[in-house]
């Protein structure tokens, strides 16, 4: 799979049409990471993780293709439900919910929720009484970028224990859930948990509790990501065939979120100020860590920069416009000499990004242009017709 990439003539047109900062969003692209994952994981529903990446467009698309929806809060209830996707689409998949959400979800039918402890049952019965629960296991990855299982999950020995409780007050213990960890690239981790988790439902059948559900939870990686080194279609396959192989009768979902969006974004930024500090080159950009680079800080990543100028390469900082020293997000990258007005391109820009973009200092969000809005699309699409046609002569 290609990742979306706009070309410097691209760059250059979009950014005469359009002031920088801004994010342009392929939303076939992210159709096709859709697909990709259902052909390769076929035995996965897909509850797209909206926190990564809540572009309505974005979600508009993946719900037209039929996928359910991951959500944390009533906003992100509310913004789906603004799109006409109906509750029952929704797994409300924060442990730990408020009394906003579970209003909201009382409000527009969610009927699946997840928790990893006693002290959540209560709330649930009496908000959402009877509403399918699964409990959210830890599970341990050592291969994650993130680690989720420090703060999220109930120990394994504890988890019937939970469902049986959840069960005696009027609530319908449904599954088992797990989130293996953020940007994960071991399929040993999903195997492994996916282990635990039979044990788990042989046990609660014994106990006499048929459970119908596994959410085997997000940390799909964000696909040929910078210096990503794992074969994706292979991951999901062995996955798949162990879902096969230990859970043939049972439901199962996931809950991408990176994976789904971060190869579909291009960031288009330009350079507002230059300055030599002892032969080095910096490179002030209008956006920065405080913007769309916030998952500099908050998701440990760095982004693929181009820049298009020509001539030598220098070891160069770029920073960001915000007036704090923090605010530096490349630093010895090897860049051509550039110029006041000249625009960088910033790909993979596409999960927890614009979503954890704040306003410090006053500066303005940088808004997401949907690629296939614009005329460079229907030029892409003319283009490789002119060549199929000309390859057919
Ligand atoms: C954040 C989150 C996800 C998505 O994680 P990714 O690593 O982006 O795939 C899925 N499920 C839950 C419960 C989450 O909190």
């Amino acid at each position: 799979m290609k990742n979306f990439r706009l070309t410097e003539k691209e760059v250059k047109t979009l950014a005469k049409r359009y002031p920088t900062p801004f994010l342009v969003a392929s939303l076939d692209k992210v159709e096709e990471n859709y697909q990709f994952m259902r052909r390769h994981l076929p035995r996965a529903g897909v509850f797209y993780a909206m926190k990564a990446n809540p572009t309505p467009e974005i979600l508009s698309r993946l719900a037209g293709l039929g996928a359910h929806f991951d959500v944390a809060s009533a906003g992100e209830m509310e913004i789906l439900h603004e799109l006409g996707v109906d509750g029952s689409q929704m797994i409300y998949a924060n442990p730990v919910k408020d009394r906003r959400g579970l209003e909201a979800a009382q409000k527009f039918n969610v009927r699946r929720f997840t928790f990893d402890d006693p002290t959540e049952i209560p709330k649930m019965a009496e908000a959402v009484p009877g509403a399918d629960v699964l409990v959210r296991i830890a599970v341990r990855n050592n291969k994650a970028l993130v680690d989720l299982n420090t703060k999220f999950g109930a120990p394994v020995e504890e988890a019937l224990d939970l469902l049986l409780t959840a069960q005696k007050a009027g609530l319908h213990a449904m599954g088992i859930c797990f989130h293996v960890g953020s940007q994960s690239l071991s399929t040993a981790a999903y195997e492994e948990a996916l282990l635990v988790a039979r044990k788990l439902f042989d046990e609660a059948e014994e106990m006499g509790m048929h459970l119908t559900d596994l959410d085997i939870g997000g940390g799909f990686p964000v696909p040929d990501a910078h210096g990503l080194n794992v074969d994706l279609a292979a991951m999901m396959e062995a996955i798949n065939k162990q879902i096969d192989r230990l859970f043939p009768d049972t439901a199962v979902w996931t809950e991408p979120g990176r994976y789904m969006c971060g190869t579909a974004v291009n960031l288009v930024t330009s350079v507002i100020g230059t300055k030599n500090r002892g032969e080095k080159p910096w490179y002030i950009l209008d956006e920065g860590i405080y913007g769309c680079f916030s998952g500099i800080m908050y998701d440990h990543w760095t982004y693929p920069l181009h820049c298009f100028g020509k001539g030598a390469k220098k070891p160069s900082t770029f920073g960001g416009p915000s007036c704090d020293g923090i605010d530096v997000l490349y630093r010895d990258f090897m860049a051509p000499e550039l110029k006041i007005g000249d625009n960088v391109l910033v790909t993979e820009m596409g999960a927890y990004t614009s979503v954890s973009a704040t306003r410090f200092n006053g500066f303005y969000l940088a808004p997401t242009i949907i690629f296939e809005q614009q005329p460079e699309y229907e030029a892409r699409i003319t283009d490789d017709n002119e060549i199929k046609d000309k390859a057919a002569v």
